[in-house]
């Protein structure tokens, strides 16, 4: 590539969003730098303040990473991701501003404004950059928080979005469980509405001291032999399994004065087991929708076998 179109590339790369033609800094760059031979610096200088001028770009470029959904795969990290606003859902909380669920190329993910963060609000199909958002995990779906240190900017650019049949797809999985996280059994969630986090020790990792719910889930790895999932299994899907639901294992806990007794309890029954689980699949969980006990047809399986060692 020539000096004219690298220098171009790079001006080009810093204001493309702001709706700058590629081909124009290039007839630019070369009239200043071949016909009036203007040393290179003052060149792009001229350029940019053209820009800043013509374009109402600003003086200032934010050289930003901007981060594919995709790769955003774990809580408490600040990102800046550029999306469409493919949906938006009614907020059951006053805390709460807008809820809804952003895509780019790459993929999807839902995305929180918080009332005290006091933005503009969004607006579906339209497309974004949202600034400094921090991932967090609710229930096991990583969600993107708008808070008030966050920007929110409108772009004209139209953000490609992957086809949303991808998002509400169930997958099954068949495993063994091969491990049950501490973090399992009888848990507290804050009850702080909308949050619904983890309490640990008596706090939440948003709000501090908190007033606790009970709540029953496992999570857990589960491995297919090719993979290991994380899965989370709801009050439902643990008592589906082991009999024992959220009453059953406060009286457990009471029994026994200990609330670790109903996971030693959800071990015994549950790991090593060969479970059959269908749900949804998140970056980071499968989220079980329906879970129970795989027994693989040892009839059919034999059958398997034979139909190999024949073609051996
Ligand atoms: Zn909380």
């Amino acid at each position: 590539m020539d000096k004219v179109e690298s220098l171009a590339n790079q001006i080009f790369e810093d204001y493309k969003d702001y709706g700058v033609d590629r081909k124009e800094i290039v007839e630019k760059l070369k009239k200043l730098l071949i016909e009036f031979r203007v040393p290179e610096n003052e060149a792009i200088r001229t350029i940019r303040n053209y820009i800043i001028r013509e374009y109402g770009a600003p003086a200032t470029i934010r050289r930003e990473r901007i981060t594919k959904i995709e790769e955003i795969k774990e809580p408490n990290k600040w990102v800046t991701v550029k999306a469409k606003v493919i949906q938006l859902w009614e907020s059951s909380s006053p805390s709460i501003a807008q809820v809804g669920l952003i895509g780019d190329e790459t993929g999807y993910i839902r995305f929180l404004v918080w009332t005290k963060a006091k933005k503009q609000p969004v607006e579906e199909g339209k497309s974004y950059i949202f600034r400094n958002v921090v991932v967090d995990d609710y229930g096991g779906v990583l969600r993107l928080n708008v808070t008030k240190i966050s920007e929110i900017e409108e772009i004209d650019e139209d953000v490609n979005v992957k086809q949303p049949e991808e998002l509400s797809e169930d997958v099954e999985v068949v495993g063994a469980l091969v491990a049950i996280q501490q973090n399992s059994g009888l848990i507290q969630r804050c009850s702080v509405e909308g949050c619904n986090r983890v309490v640990k020790m008596g706090k939440c990792p948003e709000h501090g001291k908190t007033r606790a719910k009970d709540d029953l889930r496992i999570k857990g790895v589960l491995d297919d032999g090719y993979r290991t999932y994380e899965v989370i299994i709801n009050e439902d899907g643990v008592e589906s399994l082991t009999g024992i639901n959220l009453e059953k294992a406060k009286k457990i806990a009471e029994e026994t004065l200990d609330r670790g007794a109903v996971l030693t309890e959800l071990k015994k029954m549950l790991l090593g087991k060969y479970l059959r689980i269908v749900g949804t699949a998140t970056p980071r969980y499968l989220i079980a929708k329906h879970v129970e006990f795989f027994k693989p047809d040892i009839r059919k399986e034999i059958e398997r076998v034979k139909a190999i060692l024949e073609e051996v």
